[in-house]
């Protein structure tokens, strides 16, 4: 079929309402970029999921980094839009702003340079991410390791997909189909949610980021529901295979292991993150136990907008007094997130 029939049968589907989840940040942004919710249906809901990594850190994490940007000799290095996350009293730009040291950058591995030039000096860098970062926190490591850097440490909050998508389903989310991450099934594989889709008997559909890619896997996982097919098909096989990359599968598990972890605004997960090995906790700057997910406003919808049950329009602050340039929850923050995407969209 052409893209125009597929999305004429889109914006005219009249049958049972069907409720769709992205679980990708960078999915979040397509959509709203090529809007893609203007084209379905009213009977056709795309919910954002927990897919965004600056979104799901708890306010504990931001603490943390807060903390160890305000001890002597140690510099917190991170990227852009973690730097405007509120913790649970402030920012780490807030904290910068009284005398913190923190350092921004746009790849993990530039904390190399920054180590070797000031090798008495501690470089702490913020290691979000899923599945998908975290092979690049391994050749961090690697390199640390070759070139005897031990003055870097990784503050990490690695978080995989399954246990999420599981708490969703578990927790009474009403999702009727995922649209699965296209980064992290590049790294895992498709066959990565088989599991899932059997247990919850919900359809997954890999898509990539075009707008024409988005329709084709949205129009293939709405007749997925309609016909009552719960598995998982690829519509991104340029660059997703069915099985996982052993390589990068093997690089992950030489670092790091299973945890239990804090999910901003849904508690802690079961294995749903990944922390150091005991092996190369010489490394770690402290990531266990940041659990604690203290909002400083109490309005912030956050939690129940990954979970799927509220949007972002219902929470009272949105375009109000939360906005991208003044963000009051971490769901505003970066250009993945749900508010911030949808806000954008309509600006
Ligand atoms: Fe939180 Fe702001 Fe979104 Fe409201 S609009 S849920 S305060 S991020």
């Amino acid at each position: 079929m052409e893209i125009a029939e597929l999305v004429d049968f889109l914006r005219n589907y009249d049958g049972k309402p069907i409720r769709l989840m992205e679980v990708c940040g960078s999915h979040t942004h397509a959509i709203a970029k090529h809007g893609i919710r203007g084209l379905l249906s009213d009977k056709i809901e795309l919910l954002s999921g927990p897919g965004c990594p600056v979104c799901v850190t708890p306010t504990a994490y931001i603490d943390k980094l807060i903390e160890l940007s305000l001890q002597e000799n140690t510099t917190v290095v991170t990227f852009g839009d973690l730097l405007r996350v509120p913790g649970s009293e402030e920012s780490l730009n807030a904290a910068k702003g009284r005398g913190g040291s923190v350092e921004m950058v746009y790849s993990p591995m530039d904390v190399l340079q920054l180590a070797k030039d000031n090798p008495y000096r501690i470089y702490v860098f913020a290691a979000v991410g899923f599945e998908t970062t975290a092979p690049v926190y391994t050749l961090l490591l690697d390199q640390a390791v070759e070139q005897g850097l031990y003055n870097i440490r990784l503050l990490t909050a690695l978080k995989t997909m399954p246990g999420a998508i599981s708490y969703l389903c578990d927790n009474g989310a009403r999702i009727d189909g995922f649209i699965a991450p296209g980064h992290v099934s590049a790294v895992t594989g498709a066959d990565y949610f088989n599991d899932l889709a059997k247990k919850y008997q919900i359809p997954f559909a890999v898509s990539g980021f075009g707008a024409k890619e988005l329709v084709v896997a949205i129009y293939g996982l709405v007749q997925m529901v309609i016909n009552g097919d719960s598995s998982v098909k690829n519509f991104y096989t340029s660059v997703v295979e069915q099985d996982k990359n052993p390589v990068i599968e093997m690089q992950i598990n030489k670092y790091f292991e299973a945890a239990d972890v804090a999910w901003r605004g849904m508690g802690i997960i079961p294995g749903s993150g990944l922390l150091l090995k005991d092996d190369y906790k010489q490394f770690d700057a402290g990531s266990m136990g940041l659990d604690v997910d203290n909002k400083k406003n109490k309005a912030c919808r956050c939690g129940e907008i990954l979970m799927g049950k509220a949007k972002p329009s219902d929470c009272p602050l949105f375009g109000t007094a939360c906005t991208p340039s003044n963000p009051a929850g971490a769901c505003m923050v970066s250009e993945e997130g749900a508010c911030n995407s949808v806000y954008l969209s309509k600006n």
